[in-house]
């Protein structure tokens, strides 16, 4: 059997590769390794009956914002996004916390001293957004359609976002803007830290940090319902090693990372791209802990109660000081934590009065060490008496993570490093950065705009082969 295209895992980005493509009219199969679709947004009784955790993303701030899904009925396939009625939150010591509503104002309103500050940054994100969108989320070579938008987003983006917040004069402002920044998995000395900060700000007070009913595998199942209404294939269980693994096909789609594109792809890659594409860096892995709790975490501040995100790491200092050990190669004792709380607002999760809670931090890639000690205590500073609302408890270590997804090489969540030049350069310097050679497409978390579920990188790949051979 011939198709037009074969598409390389059945994550968030391959599914809506093979969407774009079929709804286009073209012939396509997905091959996926696992037995289920969703890579990384995935859902599973990992710790008891009744209890569904996501094994990978929980929080999508930009899944529904996404360009690429929402003009898709994914409604009909049962997805359904909740809103949560606090976007994120970030406690601090003294039962303090900075809390993200919806409403600028709301938000800047309980920052203290600088509440202007903020209004006026995130007040500028949520106008500019719309503006800025398309050139954010697509390829760095691209026309921008808004330049001054742009500009103006640009100066500030560039920044570590550490210079970025000099001149703060409360400390909840500056907590709130790292725990976004740290999403970059960067010291927040780094440049282009404040681009994350931004980015995520803007989305909290535009479309909202929303999550999918059910988990994550209710978006996954409802991109593969529709892909096969409109006459798409999925091949479960049916890993890609070779070339020869692949059906006959006009055009191959990876949604790998580039190391693993280019050990099938051998020879048929240019030698300027085959020297990138195995130098490859990935950054730091995530040491990860489900939770079946037996009522909501005891948070000290009780706002962050319904709130579908919580940043848990301290000051800007402690953020800053968790992210530059762990680039140095070592696990910090307090680590920035990201916590994941979906039954605030998702009662289907979990056994009536029941909740479950994720909640990760960054360690070296491929690090073998438990942290969940060091998660436990930073959550117990900011939520005293959590320990006592634990049933049950499942950890994945990096090398876990890898093994039910080979794109997460050493437990990297983001498709690769975001130092130096790999933030920009996904996955080299192109005006179409998804297409590899006429035949071969790139379109995982690898190429712009990076890690995430949007599928917005499949999309891209898709689009770019329907302007090339598959037109
Ligand atoms: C612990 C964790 C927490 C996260 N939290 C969030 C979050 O809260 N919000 C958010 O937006 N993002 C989050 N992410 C990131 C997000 O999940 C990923 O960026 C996103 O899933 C990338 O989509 P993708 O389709 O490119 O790749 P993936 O989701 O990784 O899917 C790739 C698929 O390809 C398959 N595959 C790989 N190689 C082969 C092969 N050779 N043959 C066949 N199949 C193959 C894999 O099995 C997998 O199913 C998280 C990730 C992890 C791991």
């Amino acid at each position: 059997m011939s198709v037009d295209a074969v598409v390389v895992g059945a994550g968030p980005n391959g599914l809506t590769a093979a969407i774009t493509l079929a709804a286009a009219g073209r012939s396509v199969v997905v091959l996926e390794q696992a037995d289920e679709v969703g890579g990384a947004a995935r859902t599973a009784e990992l710790t008891l009956p009744g209890f569904a955790h996501d094994i990978g993303a929980a929080v999508m701030p930009l899944g529904f914002a996404s360009p690429a899904w929402r003009d898709l009925p994914l409604g009909e396939h049962g997805l359904e996004w909740i809103a949560p009625e606090v976007e994120f939150g970030h406690p601090l010591d003294g039962g303090r916390a900075a809390i993200a509503y919806r409403d600028v104002e709301r938000t800047a309103t309980g920052l203290g001293a600088d509440a202007d500050r903020y209004r006026r940054m995130a007040g500028r994100m949520a106008v500019d957004w719309a503006r800025l969108e398309p050139a954010v989320l697509g390829p760095l070579l691209s026309i921008p359609r808004h330049p001054v938008a742009l500009a103006r987003f640009g100066m500030k983006a560039l920044l570590p976002a550490t210079t970025f917040l000099r001149g703060a004069e409360d400390d909840l402002y500056p907590a709130l803007f790292a725990g976004c920044a740290a999403h970059a998995i960067l010291p927040l000395t780094r440049p282009m830290t404040t681009s994350f900060g931004l980015l995520f700000v803007a989305l909290a007070h535009t479309t909202g940090w929303r999550y999918p009913r059910g988990g994550a595998g209710t978006l996954s199942r409802a991109l593969a319902g529709y892909l096969r209404s409109v006459g798409g294939e999925i091949r479960l269980s049916h890993e890609v090693r070779t070339w020869s693994d692949l059906p006959d096909h006009r055009v191959a789609i990876f949604t790998t990372g580039p190391p693993a594109l280019a050990a099938i792809a051998g020879d048929r890659l240019p030698d300027r791209l085959m020297r990138t594409f195995t130098r490859w860096s990935y950054g730091p892995g995530a040491f990860k802990v489900d939770y079946a709790l037996d009522g909501p975490i005891p948070w000290a501040d009780p706002r962050l109660e319904v709130a579908g995100t919580v940043h848990v790491g301290g000051t800007l200092a402690e953020v800053t000081a968790a992210e530059q050990q762990v680039a140095d190669g070592s696990h910090p004792e307090q680590p920035f934590v990201l916590v994941a709380q979906p039954t605030a607002g998702d009662p289907s999760r979990a056994p009536e009065g029941k909740h479950i809670a994720w909640a990760y931090c960054h360690v070296p890639n491929g690090s073998t060490v438990d942290m969940t000690g060091p998660i436990e205590a930073q959550l117990e500073r900011f939520a005293p008496g959590f320990r006592d609302r634990v049933l049950a408890k499942a950890t994945t270590s990096p090398a876990g993570l890898e093994a039910t997804n080979p794109n997460l090489v050493g437990g990297d969540v983001g498709g690769g490093s975001h130092g130096g030049l790999q933030l920009i350069l996904r996955p080299s310097l192109s005006l179409d950065p998804y297409r590899i050679t006429d035949e071969i497409y790139l379109g995982s978390a690898s190429t712009p705009p990076g890690g995430g579920v949007h599928g917005i990188n499949g999309y891209r790949a898709a689009q770019s082969a329907l302007d090339g051979p598959l037109r």
